[in-house]
């Protein structure tokens, strides 16, 4: 099933998934805007009607494997993966870096597809690419649920995002939210509402 741009715009508004205030991006920016896809992808039906979405985009390109980084591509890469009738693989960080554990493998000459749930800066995607051309796959091409960067991605494939959004980002020490003195929250540690006292 297609998805246009503004119906998984209005999903992650649905959901949550989009918020404002001063966040700090993974990538090390900071920003008014920021999309919690775990709010979207918390609720299975979205998840695969999401990945279902991501799928389409790619089933000419066969992949035979999907990877995600750890967490935030996990599921959709489950859930791409299930559309394609692939593998679902995922990467972690060990020691800051990312490697495949669990004795998960790619096959010499196996279609992969690297999928995220957003891209910023794309460091991380470059990097999961990179390791899964290592183990011997050849990277057909990498999606996301949402495209966020501002500048090119440099991904050397095809890339495909289901939306993109604008949001001001800021260098650390030229952002406008810490000069108003807006607190800074990192959404990945933030512990959820109720568990604040
Ligand atoms: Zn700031």
């Amino acid at each position: 099933m297609e998805m246009e741009a503004s119906e998984v715009i209005a999903l992650l508004k649905e959901t949550e998934a989009f918020q404002s205030g001063h966040f700090l991006l993974s990538s090390g920016m900071h920003s008014s805007q920021y999309v919690q896809c775990a709010l979207l992808l918390q609720h299975p039906a979205h998840a695969a009607t999401v990945g279902s979405a991501l799928a389409g985009r790619f089933r000419a390109l066969r992949p035979q494997v999907v990877i995600g980084p750890a967490y935030g591509g996990m599921i959709i890469a489950h859930e791409v993966a299930r559309a394609l009738g692939g593998r679902a693989l995922f990467a972690e960080r060990v020691e800051g870096k990312f490697e495949v554990r669990r004795s998960f493998s790619i096959g010499s000459g196996e279609r992969v597809l690297v999928v995220e749930d957003v891209v910023t800066t794309g460091a991380a995607t470059r990097e999961v690419k990179r390791l899964a051309e290592r183990l011997g796959g050849v990277v057909a091409g990498i999606g996301a649920i949402v495209d966020r960067s501002a500048g090119p991605l440099g991904f050397d494939c095809p890339f495909e995002a289901l939306a993109s959004i604008e949001a001001p980002t800021f260098i650390p020490g030229m952002c406008e939210l810490c000069r108003q003195g807006i607190p800074l929250v990192k959404p990945g540690s933030r512990p959820s509402p109720a568990l604040v006292r």
